[in-house]
């Protein structure tokens, strides 16, 4: 196992688990490469990829979106190489982007944020 990636563990599921929890939405969706914890971008409004990294001592992501399979290490903010993950690489094609369905509002993209 390559340090802060276990590419055993399957994704916690198809969508932020703190969003999901608290009924908000995101605009792009990023796995822990350590734990499979599936947590909201930079840009969404609630951060919570970036605030598991810090809480968990997990550094290191994966893109969750469909087509994107790039790592970013948030200790050394740089991307890096990574091995493939367990199945699923991203979520469901039919979960719209932003998400999940039913819970964005119409001026999201007024809601992002910058990075
Ligand atoms: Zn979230
Ligand atoms: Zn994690």
């Amino acid at each position: 196992m390559t340090k802060f990636i276990d590419p055993e563990v399957p994704p916690s599921g198809t969508g932020c688990v703190e969003c999901m929890e608290s009924g908000g939405w995101w605009f792009h969706l990023r796995r822990c490469a350590e734990c499979g914890h599936i947590g909201c971008c930079d840009n969404s409004p609630s951060q919570h990829t970036s605030a598991h990294a810090k809480t968990s001592g997990h550094p290191v992501i994966r893109s969750f979106e469909p087509g994107e399979d790039w790592f970013w290490n948030y200790e050394t903010n740089e991307y890096i190489e990574g091995p493939h993950l367990a199945p699923p690489q991203h979520h469901p094609l039919n979960q719209p982007v932003p998400g999940p369905a039913g819970r964005v509002p119409a001026n999201w993209q007024d809601l992002l944020v910058d990075t």
